[in-house]
C-alpha cells in the first residue's frame, strides 16, 4: 500500500478496510507499517508531531495507524508490525559492527533494501497469516521513502503474483472551476512507475463522486485495468469505509489479481450491526476530555475511538468535547464541565496543564460526575484525593515535584537507574487482579484482566491504607508486583482511574468493557439529570 499526491489521505484506513474484508472472508490477515523517519520508534515523539503513540501487547511504542489496524481487524499487532528507517539502519549498523558483512562495503542497495525486505517478509514467514498488508508511510516522491519503494520494486520480482501494489492518491475538486482534477493522480503514478513499480489497484480519495468515464481515463493513463480504479469518497465514519470498498469489489479484485479463488461474500454481519446502531442513534452522550494536547485530536485517537465504540453500543451518538487543561480554572470549570455526562482525564507527561486536571477532578468528585482517569489521569485522581480529602498539602507525583513532602505517585524502583528515554517505560500488557465486588470488576465481568501500559511512575503503596480508609479503594493490582493498577471511589456514581491504557484494546467488534461501563454510567447520569 503506497500513497501519492499528499499525506493524510487515509492509507491506514484503506489498508485496515481491505484487511477487515479479507478477514471477513475467513483469511488470516495482518497489517504492518513502515515509517520513513529516522527515530527508532515514535515513543520519544511529541504527540504534536504524529499524534498519539500506540502501544502493542508486546510493549512496542508504535505509530497510531496500528491502532486502526487492530480496531478494524481485531488482530493484535506487535513490534514486527511497525518498522522505521531508524530501526532498519540500526540493525544494519549492528550487523556491520559484528562483522556480519565480511568486509563488504555496506550500501543502501543491497544492504538496507535487504533489511527492509527481511522485515516485510518476517510476518509472512511466521506462517500465521494468509495475507500481510504492508503500508509504506509517507508519499511517493519523498527522499525518505526511496529505499522502501526500491525494496517494493525488488519484492514484486521475487513474489510475482503473490504480491500486489495498491496505490492511494487524491482527486481534488477545484471549486472555482467546479471540476475534479486527475492530473495529480497521473503524476503520482508516473512517479511510482519511474521507480519501477506499476500499481495494480488505484484507490482515489475524493470529496465528490468520480464519474465512470473519468475513472476509465485514469485507468488508461495509469496503465491499470478499468475495474481496478476505485474511489474512496468521504463518509461520516471511518468504519463505513470497508463497506464502501466492498461495494466496489476491492476485496475481490485483490483476490483475483493474486490468483486466489473468489468464493461467496465476506461475513460482515456483526460489522453491519455496529453500523446500523451508529446510523440509528438519535440521542447523544456528552463527554469531555481534559488534556493538554487538545489542538491535535490525533493525540487522543484511541481514547476517542474507544468512547465512540462504547457510545455506539449504548445506542448513543458520541459528543466529545476537548477541554484544554492548561486553560481550565476554578472560575470556568463549571461552565466547561457543568453540562457534561462524563469526564475523561487524559494521559500525559510533565507539569504543563496538570493543575487544570486537578481543578477538573475536584469539581467532578464534588459534583459526582462519572469520571475516568487514564494513566496520568489516574495519577492525578490520586494526587487530588491526597490533597483535598487526606489533607496532604503539596502531595504530588515526583514526576512533577521531586521534593514533594507526600510522594503519593513515585518512580518505579526499576526505573530509578534508567537514563535513556526511548523504549524504557513500563510497556505492554500486564495482568491485573480486580477486587471482587468492585465497580471495575463488574465492568469487566471478571476479576482477572490484562491491559497495556505506558508509564514510569506508579501509586506509592506506602499510602495505600490511608487512601482505603478515606474512601479511595485500590481495587486493581498486578499479582506479581503488587503495583496498583486501578483506583475507584465506591461511594461515587462512577469514579475510576486506571494506571493502564484500556483504549489500546478497544475494537469495533470487541469494545473495551471499562469504556462501555463508563459510557453507560454517563448515559444513566444524563437520563437522571433530564428526568429531574
Ligand atoms: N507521566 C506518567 C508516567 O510516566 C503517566 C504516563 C501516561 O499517562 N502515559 O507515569
Amino acid at each position: 500500500m503506497t500513497g501519492g499526491v499528499v499525506s493524510s489521505l487515509g492509507k491506514g484506513i484503506i489498508s485496515s478496510s481491505l484487511a477487515c474484508l479479507l478477514k471477513a472472508r475467513g483469511y488470516r490477515v495482518t497489517i504492518q507499517k513502515f515509517d520513513p523517519y529516522i527515530n527508532i520508534d515514535p515513543g520519544t515523539l511529541n504527540p504534536y508531531e504524529h499524534g498519539e503513540c500506540y502501544v502493542t501487547e508486546d510493549g512496542h511504542e508504535a505509530d497510531l495507524d496500528l491502532g486502526h489496524y487492530e480496531r478494524f481487524t481485531n488482530v493484535h499487532t506487535s513490534r514486527a508490525n511497525n518498522v522505521t528507517t531508524g530501526r532498519i539502519y540500526q540493525s544494519v549498523i549492528d550487523k556491520e559492527r559484528r562483522g556480519d558483512y565480511l568486509g563488504k562495503t555496506v550500501q543502501i542497495v543491497p544492504h538496507i533494501t535487504d533489511e527492509i525486505k527481511r522485515s516485510v517478509k518476517l510476518l509472512g514467514n511466521t506462517g500465521k497469516y494468509d495475507f500481510v498488508i504492508t503500508e509504506i508511510g509517507g508519499t511517493v516522491g519523498d527522499i525518505e521513502s526511496l529505499p522502501f519503494l526500491e525494496s517494493v520494486r525488488q519484492l514484486r520480482w521475487e513474489l510475482g503474483r503473490n504480491s500486489l501494489c495498491v496505490h492511494l492518491t487524491y482527486v481534488p475538486f477545484i471549486n472555482a472551476a467546479k471540476e475534479l482534477k486527475t492530473k495529480p493522480t497521473q503524476h503520482s503514478v508516473k512517479n511510482l512507475q519511474e521507480l519501477g513499480i506499476q500499481p495494480d489497484v488505484l484507490v482515489l480519495r475524493t470529496e465528490k463522486d468520480i464519474p465512470a468515464d473519468m475513472r476509465r481515463k485514469i485507468a488508461l493513463f495509469c496503465n491499470v485495468s478499468p475495474d481496478s480504479v476505485i474511489q474512496s469518497i468521504d463518509v461520516n465514519s471511518i468504519y463505513k469505509v470497508p463497506l464502501k470498498m466492498h461495494e466496489q469489489h476491492l476485496d475481490e479484485i485483490v483476490l483475483r489479481k493474486m490468483d486466489v479463488a473468489v468464493e461467496g461474500e465476506p461475513d460482515m454481519g456483526p460489522w453491519m450491526k455496529f453500523i446500523e446502531r451508529l446510523d440509528s442513534a438519535t440521542e447523544s452522550v456528552d463527554i469531555a476530555l481534559v488534556g493538554k494536547y487538545v489542538e491535535l485530536q490525533d493525540a487522543y485517537k484511541s481514547i476517542a475511538e474507544s468512547l465512540f465504540h462504547a457510545a455506539t453500543y449504548a445506542n448513543r451518538r458520541l459528543n466529545l468535547t476537548y477541554v484544554h487543561s492548561e486553560k481550565l480554572t476554578d472560575a470556568d470549570v463549571e461552565a466547561k464541565l457543568g453540562d457534561k455526562d462524563g469526564v475523561i482525564i487524559a494521559p500525559g507527561f510533565g507539569q504543563r496543564g496538570i493543575e487544570g486536571k486537578f481543578t477538573a477532578l475536584k469539581w467532578c468528585r464534588e459534583h459526582d460526575v462519572p469520571t475516568f482517569g487514564i494513566c496520568l489521569g489516574m495519577q492525578c485522581m490520586v494526587i487530588e484525593f491526597a490533597r483535598n480529602v487526606l489533607g496532604l498539602e503539596g502531595a504530588n507525583s515526583t514526576e512533577m515535584d521531586t521534593k514533594t513532602p507526600y510522594n503519593v505517585i513515585d518512580l518505579m524502583e526499576e526505573q530509578k537507574s534508567i537514563s535513556n528515554l526511548g523504549g524504557t517505560m513500563r510497556l505492554g500488557a500486564y495482568d491485573c487482579e480486580l477486587r471482587a465486588g468492585s465497580r471495575a470488576a463488574a465492568a469487566y465481568g471478571s476479576t482477572s484482566i490484562r491491559e497495556r501500559h505506558r508509564h514510569r511512575f506508579e501509586f506509592n503503596n506506602d499510602f495505600r491504607e490511608r487512601f482505603e480508609a478515606a474512601g479511595m479503594a485500590c481495587v486493581g493490582e498486578n499479582p506479581a508486583t503488587k503495583l496498583v493498577e486501578v483506583v475507584e471511589i465506591p461511594e461515587k456514581r462512577w469514579f475510576i482511574g486506571t494506571q493502564y491504557h484500556p483504549e489500546y484494546s478497544s475494537t469495533v467488534l470487541s469494545p473495551n468493557p471499562i469504556f462501555e461501563s463508563f459510557v453507560k454510567a454517563a448515559v444513566d447520569y444524563h437520563e437522571m439529570k433530564t428526568s429531574r
